[in-house]
């Protein structure tokens, strides 16, 4: 018998999730963000998952290819575009857009013999210095491309740094959205710009973040940016993760519990071991105090995280034993608050969740 450990995907949350960004952006056409293998889900649950989406978006190109054998006819988009010849031939091939970030992506193009079109997604850099021309580059950048006799449609895309916060102390959306503005003042063509931040924050910020498309990714999976209750704005969890009590242990007052020696009982205690550990994806930096639920009541990690097994306190659950269902994250306990209390994002939680724990989905 395999070990309790799963995860479950929830297709049904998925669309859920999709139609809330939808609601959140009305008018906007939606990229669903596929990237890392839909976030932990499952590229080919991803597919599945966002069935409804306007296009899906990843970095992969491999992936991309994956998605058009598992029969995707709708747009994909390359989020960081080409890396080098043999990507343009895929454009074609495979009919991918592709993100122009860089003036060596578009040298790439112009030495590319395409025999039909491509569309592309000029990507401005408006403060996060990650990818992108900057503001006052991209109209020449824009005229290359469109001298380019293979390009067709060219869509103006940046990407916000701090999507939560309307006016981050160092780069708010609001002054990424002007540097934006004055990068594109004269550009015609669609406009692409909000990941999940942004989508999430539309109403807050009327019509200015209004555009033609939205790249949300980690709301799609019941998740936020920026550590805000994912239930608050209706969006529903995508992963669950689950496992059972493998064992069970009474210690006296004074003992100490796993690798480290890092946790020491005050009083006597029951402490369960469950089936998860940081070879399954769960951070080893998870601290004593982190959230998990065993058998619907919640309590808390003790001790270190190790390969394959946590430890947790029994004693508001005085009826556990081993075989007793654990939850890691889920409905009822939000991925974000599990990465919250381990000092890290659900991003990485969901895209850490390792090969060999079994997945299901429902
Ligand atoms: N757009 C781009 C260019 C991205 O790189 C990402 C992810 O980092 C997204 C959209 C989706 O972001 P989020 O998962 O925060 O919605």
């Amino acid at each position: 018998m395999p070990r309790p450990l799963r995860a479950t995907i929830h297709l049904d949350a998925m669309r859920h999730n999709l139609a809330r960004a939808r609601a959140c952006a009305p008018g906007a056409r939606v990229w669903a963000v596929v990237k890392a293998d839909a976030y932990g889900h499952g590229l080919a649950r991803g597919m599945r998952g966002f069935a409804g989406a306007d296009g899906l978006a990843l970095v992969e190109t491999e992936n991309a290819v994956r998605l058009r054998e598992l029969g995707w006819t709708g747009p994909l988009l390359l989020l960081e575009g080409i890396f080098d010849a043999s990507d343009v031939a895929l454009l074609r091939q495979y009919g991918l857009e592709s993100t122009v970030h860089c003036a060596e992506q578009i040298d790439l193009l112009e030495h590319a013999n395409l025999n039909g079109p491509i569309d592309v997604h000029l990507k401005m850099n408006t403060g996060m210095n990650r990818l992108g021309f900057a503001p006052h580059a991209c109209a020449a950048a824009h005229a290359r491309l469109r001298a380019i006799a293979a390009v067709r449609r060219i869509t103006l895309m940046t990407h916000f740094a701090n999507a939560d916060e309307l006016e981050h102390p160092h780069l708010g959306m609001r002054e990424q959205l002007r540097r934006f503005g004055v990068g594109a003042a004269g550009i015609d063509g669609e406009r692409s710009l909000s990941n999940s931040g942004g989508v999430l924050r539309q109403e807050a910020l009327a019509g200015a973040l209004a555009s033609d498309w939205v790249r949300p990714g980690i709301m799609l999976y019941g998740g936020t940016p920026g550590g805000r209750s994912a239930l608050e704005f209706g969006l529903r969890p995508t992963m669950t993760l689950s496992s059972a009590l493998i064992g069970v242990q009474q210690i006296d007052a004074g003992e100490f519990v796993g690798y480290g020696s890092r946790f020491r009982a005050e009083r006597p205690m029951r402490v369960g071991v469950v089936a998860c550990g940081y070879a399954d994806g769960y951070p080893r930096h998870a601290p004593h105090g982190g959230p998990v639920q065993v058998d619907g009541v919640r309590t808390t990690l003790v001790g270190r995280v190790s390969m394959d097994m946590l430890a947790v306190d029994l004693t508001p659950v005085p009826g556990a034993r081993v075989g007793s269902p654990v939850l890691l994250w889920g409905a009822g306990l939000p991925i974000d608050e599990v990465a919250n209390a381990a000092g890290t994002i659900g991003y990485e939680l969901m895209c850490a969740l390792a090969p060999r724990v079994r997945v299901t989905e429902d």
